[in-house]
């Protein structure tokens, strides 16, 4: 790629999103590094690094989609935004509160605002409940309401979510697939959340059903002013429903940005390759499939400098040696990659 030289890193107007937009989620420097036991003592041997320094903001009704590939650390990084599990280090703020050291007492009350939809609605939603009863579960644990407003928004939101309301006296094996992260979906909205982690809520489902759940998030994200976190192992899937879109690989940030620009002008290597796998329909425009060399190294192990370097294509010296920090390219783009810093930091630009 033909690079220009600046001497100094220009200083680019925020764009729109982060001028008007109120942050809703502020990851700043997270890790979770995971112990790893071992020999007859079970002693500490190494750590897993699931998520290794992550910083990121989410903005009030939008949706960042976040792909990478299997053991990347989404989920682990999902798990911790909603204080499922604590990080090893760094903050999280949720609607201003710091919820990364509050006591799990406190965390309780900020739980009602943040709900999570997983990728296998049966493995998630006990079996021997009916719906009615597994859509009202959370709300027993988080509101003081009465029986009769308990039942009348159970049906409200089996409406909401196409099922219709006499769908509570079944059970989820009764249901498809795509009804059934319906119902998880439906559990997702009963204590009216702000903000909602769908953690490869589609990956399970057959494509044609994958665009109707989708289709029915988008919906509800309008009518309820919600703000998303959706979780996905590839690009296509995110590509219509995120703003923004975070490439994770090894535990780490790769790139961040807006949709438009990251699918039209991926910068990192490991993005780029992501997007040539993601199926082009206008068969004019075939884009040419970069196929990545080798596995995705252990956490436990993983490569010094760039954690990409050994499966890059561009990999050069310093990839090997100089951890790449995520560096702002104008316009909310974000790249951690070496091809687009001098070593003393300055940024250079892609030349279009
Ligand atoms: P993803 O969701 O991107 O597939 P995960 O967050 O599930 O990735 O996992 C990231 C890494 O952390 C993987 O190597 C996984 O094996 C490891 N990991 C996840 N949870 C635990 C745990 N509870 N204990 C030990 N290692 C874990
Ligand atoms: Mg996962």
């Amino acid at each position: 790629m033909t690079v220009i030289n600046e001497k100094t890193k220009t200083n680019t107007p925020p764009s729109a999103l982060s001028e008007n937009k109120e942050k809703l989620v502020e990851v700043k420097n997270v890790k979770k590094y995971f112990p790893v036991k071992g020999g007859i003592l079970r002693r500490t041997v190494g750590h897993v690094k699931a998520v290794d320094d992550v910083s990121f903001n989410i903005y009030k009704g939008e949706t960042l989609g976040v792909v990478g590939e299997s053991g990347s650390g989404k989920s682990t990084l999902g798990r911790m935004i909603l204080r499922l599990i604590d990080p090893t280090e760094g903050q999280i703020i949720f609607d201003e509160k710091d919820i990364s050291t509050a006591s799990q007492r406190k965390v309780r009350s900020s739980r009602k605002d943040m709900q999570m939809i997983f990728q296998d609605p049966y493995g998630s939603l006990n079996p021997r409940m009916s719906v009615g009863e597994l859509i009202e579960e959370p709300m027993l644990l988080h509101e003081k309401i009465s029986k009769d407003e308990r039942k009348k928004r159970v049906v409200e939101l089996l409406e909401t979510v196409g099922l219709g309301g006499e769908a509570r006296f079944k059970y989820p094996h009764e249901f498809s697939g795509g009804q059934r992260q319906r119902i998880g979906i439906a559990r997702a909205l009963s204590t009216k959340p702000k903000f909602i982690i769908g953690d490869e809520p589609v990956s399970a489902l057959d494509v044609s059903v994958q665009s109707q759940v989708l289709n029915l998030m988008s919906q509800l994200q309008k009518e309820f002013n919600l703000t998303y976190l959706f979780i996905a192992h590839d690009l296509s899937v995110v590509k219509h429903i995120s703003d923004r879109v975070a490439v994770m690989y090894l535990g780490r940030i790769a790139e961040i940005a807006p949709k438009r620009s990251l699918y039209k002008e991926p910068l990192h290597p490991y993005t780029k390759a992501l997007i040539s796998a993601v199926p082009e329909p206008d068969v004019t425009k075939k884009r040419e499939k970069i196929k990545l060399e080798g596995d995705m190294p252990s956490p436990s192990n993983p490569p010094t400098g760039c954690p990409f370097h050994t499966r890059c294509p561009e990999a050069h010296d310093r990839c090997k040696a100089e951890r790449p920090e995520l560096t702002d390219m104008g316009d909310e783009h974000y790249v951690a990659c070496h091809l687009y810093t001098e070593e003393d930091g300055t940024v250079k630009r892609p030349l279009h």
